[in-house]
């Protein structure tokens, strides 16, 4: 068993740093009690790695492709149509090449678990792969070259729309049935471990029929597992749902199913106060990608009131428009401030610091959405931390009353110096080991992508 003794001045600790005196023990991939090894001193400011509830892998090769204006209005729907084409030529090793290129990415940027909320499963036209699995076993081989865990959520994808309607042809490559859906999660089951868990997904409501979302819900292999679905992104999604429901999607949901901790409700953007309420007090996370929401144009999260209620919240990149939980958390806030007018949203108490809130926050809920032991710099929990960049002039007389707003809102020079995922520096002084051999991959698929 490896054994690593690590010091710093400031380990975060639940809403703040306390001192670092004593060190903090590593064993076998795990925090633990102690440890014989000599101290090794680290740096001044250590935080638990960041937890990304929300990715589509393959969008990381088309990100800033979709920015110039259209024929008419564009929308989250005409972005939709330029991200199938451009999903059309994906095959697993490219979806390797680019996952391994992102994960890295995240890793560098203080991601150290993401939940990948993966739809893409079968060859062009729906054909399936001989192996069913070889997307899902793509993306597992990324996030082990990255050194990220990974929550794998196969999506099912059933409907093109509430009323019921057949997928049209980009969206065959997406489709499952119940069964078919079930055996990939069986397929998957026994590959879990310390830096891999399985998840279930709904891509939404309008693409997974009443019946089969309580059809899967029941079956035995999704005991225990964290569900996953995006809910309220698009106002014409919340209307849709309206008129073929009778309901708003979050109202639908709380109603129709036993939501509860388990549950993250991904772009649960569009609520109405008593939604909010309820939401909030079903102890499930709202999965908020504030950089990908604000790319598409989709609308703002009432932080306020949700906060306000004692809701539960965490951060995704989604189509990674940006891969980094500072921009992430600094746009939820500054998303609010526009709207309101006002300073200090997140922070609800009189010296209460936003940084400070909103890191937290995102730890709690990103661990719990990704079903994972992490987050915590404290014995039992995955060893996963950053160190930050203390030379930095970003920070320079910083200390333990302000490094972390500082970290989240001053300037854009990245602050995490060295990433540690498992046990493992993954990133030493700003570099990952595999960064340029992932590179040069990842190039050359794009080159193809693109000029396909
Ligand atoms: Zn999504």
């Amino acid at each position: 068993m490896s054994h690593q003794k690590l010091a710093a001045d400031y380990l975060w600790h639940d809403r703040g740093w306390r001192s670092g005196e004593g060190g903090i023990a590593v064993a076998a991939g795990r925090f633990a009690d102690a440890s014989p090894a000599p101290e090794e001193r680290i740096g001044r400011f250590v935080l638990p790695g960041m937890p990304n509830l929300h990715s589509h892998a393959f969008q990381r090769a088309m990100a800033g492709m979709a920015e110039r204006r259209g024929p008419g209005e564009d929308s989250f729907w005409t972005w939709r149509e330029t991200m199938y084409a451009f999903a059309e030529a994906i095959d697993p090793d490219d979806m390797k090449a680019i996952a391994t290129q992102l994960y890295i990415e995240m890793v560098k940027a203080g991601y150290t678990q993401v939940c990948e909320f993966h739809y893409l499963h079968h060859g062009p036209r729906g054909v399936p792969y001989a192996d069913p699995a070889a997307m899902s076993l793509a993306l597992i081989e990324a996030a082990r070259e990255a050194g990220i865990g990974l929550t794998l959520l196969p999506v099912l994808y059933m409907t093109g729309g509430f009323d019921g309607r057949a997928l049209n042809e980009r969206q065959q490559r997406f489709r499952n049935d119940v069964g078919q859906y079930v055996a990939l999660l069986e397929r998957l089951a026994p590959l879990q471990n310390d830096m891999l868990r399985l998840g279930v997904a709904l891509h939404s409501l309008r693409a997974v029929p009443e019946e089969a979302m309580r059809a899967l819900l029941a079956t035995g292999v999704c005991r225990d597992l964290p569900i996953h679905i995006h809910i309220a992104e698009q106002i014409g999604e919340v209307q849709d749902c309206l008129a073929a429901r009778g309901a708003r999607p979050v109202e639908w949901l709380l109603d129709h199913a036993d939501v509860d901790a388990r549950w993250t409700l991904v772009h649960a953007t569009h609520l109405t106060p008593h939604e909010t309420d309820r939401l909030a007090k079903t102890g499930a996370v709202a999965g908020l990608c504030p950089t990908t929401e604000a790319n598409l144009g989709d609308g703002l999260f009432p932080l306020a009131a949700y906060i306000d209620a004692g809701g539960k919240l965490g951060i995704g990149s989604d189509s990674h428009i940006s891969v980094s939980p500072v921009e992430e958390l600094r746009w939820l806030e500054y998303g609010q401030r526009l709207l309101t007018r006002h300073r200090n949203v997140a922070a609800r108490r009189p010296e209460e610091s936003v940084g400070t809130v909103l890191w937290q926050r995102a730890l709690d809920g990103g661990a719990q959405s990704a079903g994972v032991n992490v987050a915590r710099l404290a014995p039992g929990s995955r060893a996963d931390m950053l160190v930050l960049d203390d030379r930095s002039p970003l920070l320079a007389a910083r200390g333990e009353a302000d490094v972390i707003d500082s970290f989240l809102f001053a300037g854009n020079t990245p602050l995490v110096r060295d990433v540690m995922v498992g046990g493992t520096w993954r990133v030493r002084d700003f570099a990952h080991a595999a960064e340029t051999r992932a590179a040069e991959a990842y190039r050359g698929v794009v080159e193809r992508l693109v000029a396909a």
